[in-house]
């Protein structure tokens, strides 16, 4: 005897049972995407190593440990996407779609990081990711954040989720940052960790991106970077906090937001929950306009954001309400090789008349009793029940399954107007 081959740690399969929320979640991201005219977009898994390197950056937790990197058969580097920013840019600047041009975008999938599985945090997840390029302006920034609000309420999430914002400012304003952010923490060496003391020549804005909880005091007791924003950073900040006041969106404004990317600059934002324990953050992003010229594109603006899809189903209420509503309508019994033949002519002839129904029909033999079974389990509402009688009387057997009523009999000509009341 063999052993079993199991999936791979972190990477989980999503049986049917859990497919309904997820169907849902994609028909609500899919209404509310179009309704903003965002467009989807629909990339390779798989880039070249080099494009993340340059992008996320050298010197991030994604970049340094998380990716699934391989040897193509012809020696080049390959990367399994440990997000989608970096692969839309490469995509839109491949077939010039950035150059004089605004584009809303949107795509999801699966995203593959090498990280410590645990509730929340999986090496094989999804994101919805959107980007919006071409436009400078907080009006795009505060759009994103007004499709999120829209998202989470027609998701009956709203309540759960709270928005963080911060400013980010410039390259230059964050070089100013820097300077003081390295001084402070070589000041208290002694009580960073050793990823954060590697951190503090090569990247210390990510110091405070730290998860680690024995950091929180040294970091919040950081200089923060609003202090060094210019005039025109403080005014698209300004004017993005501005819309988001005019349109009665609560924020709170933590100016240790770094995000964990490299890319960003001026605006960032997390929408955050306290009902997920220590993988709090469902949906972050914010403007990343270097980025397009650092991939070798003209200079151009870019903004964006991606969500976790598992965490955000995770946030769903009755989740089990959307598997009960993809249960078959009715289950068709039919015993005996004439009524089965007879029973799969007529089913289709009821989907031909009735395109929203779904009807299951028995297959695989035995007595009625355990048809019966199999209906029940099933989830349908209904069984109908074609026997040797029904056959020669032409009619349909109804048994409702979920509710105390009478079995009763219907002819074969009136039973599409029946199933049509329990569609
Ligand atoms: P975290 O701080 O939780 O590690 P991150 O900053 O690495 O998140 P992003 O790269 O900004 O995350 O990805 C956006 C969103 O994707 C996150 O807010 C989260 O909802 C989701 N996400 C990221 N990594 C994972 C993962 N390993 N498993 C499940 N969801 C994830
Ligand atoms: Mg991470």
């Amino acid at each position: 005897m063999s052993d079993k081959i199991q999936a791979i740690r972190g990477m989980h399969d999503i049986l049917p049972d859990r497919t309904p929320h997820w169907q849902h979640v994609e028909a609500v991201l899919r209404r509310v995407m179009a309704a903003y005219g965002y467009r989807e977009i629909r990339l390779p898994l798989v880039e070249r190593t080099e494009l993340f390197k340059r992008s996320i950056g050298e010197v991030t937790d994604i970049v340094e440990k998380e990716m699934y990197t391989f040897e193509d058969r012809n020696g080049d580097s390959l990367t399994l996407r440990p997000e989608g920013t970096a692969g839309c840019l490469r995509a839109c600047l491949e077939h010039g779609l950035l150059h004089n041009q605004a584009h809303r975008l949107w795509y999801s999938g699966a995203m593959f990081r090498h990280e410590r599985p645990q509730k929340g945090r999986y090496r094989q997840f999804h994101q919805l990711g959107v980007e919006a390029y071409g436009m400078a302006g907080p009006d795009i920034d505060a759009e994103l954040i007004l499709l999120c609000r829209r998202l989470w309420r027609e998701l009956d999430i709203a309540h759960k989720l709270e928005l963080q914002i911060n400013s980010l400012g410039t390259v230059e304003e964050r070089l100013a940052y820097r300077g003081k952010l390295v001084d402070y923490f070589r000041a208290h060496f002694d009580r960073l960790d050793e990823d954060s003391r590697r951190r503090l020549e090569s990247n210390p804005l990510r110091i405070l991106d730290s998860k680690n909880p024995e950091l929180r005091e040294v970091i919040e007791g950081a200089p923060v970077l609003a202090g060094e924003l210019g005039d025109a950073s403080r005014a698209h900040f300004d004017g993005f906090r501005k819309r988001l006041d005019a349109a009665g969106v609560p924020y709170a404004v933590n100016p240790r937001l770094v995000r964990g990317l490299d890319y960003y600059s001026r605006t960032v934002f997390e929408w955050v929950t306290q009902e997920l324990g220590a993988q709090g953050t469902v949906c972050a992003g914010g403007r990343y306009d270097g980025l397009i010229e650092q991939l070798g594109g003209k200079d151009s603006t870019a903004v964006g954001f991606a969500l976790g899809m598992e965490r955000l189903i995770e946030l769903l209420d009755e989740p089990e309400r959307f598997e009960t509503a993809a249960h078959p309508h009715a289950y068709l019994i039919a015993a005996g090789e004439e009524t089965e033949l007879a029973g799969a002519q007529l089913a289709e002839a009821w989907r031909d008349a009735l395109p929203a129904l779904r009807l299951q029909t028995h297959c695989g033999g035995g007595g009625f009793k355990s048809q019966f079974k199999r209906a029940d389990k099933s989830g349908a509402a209904v069984a109908l029940i074609l026997g040797e009688d029904e056959l020669r009387n032409r009619t349909v057997g109804i048994k409702f399954l979920r509710e105390e009523r009478e079995q009763s009999t219907l002819s074969q000509s009136e039973l599409i107007s029946f199933l049509r009341t329990i569609i």
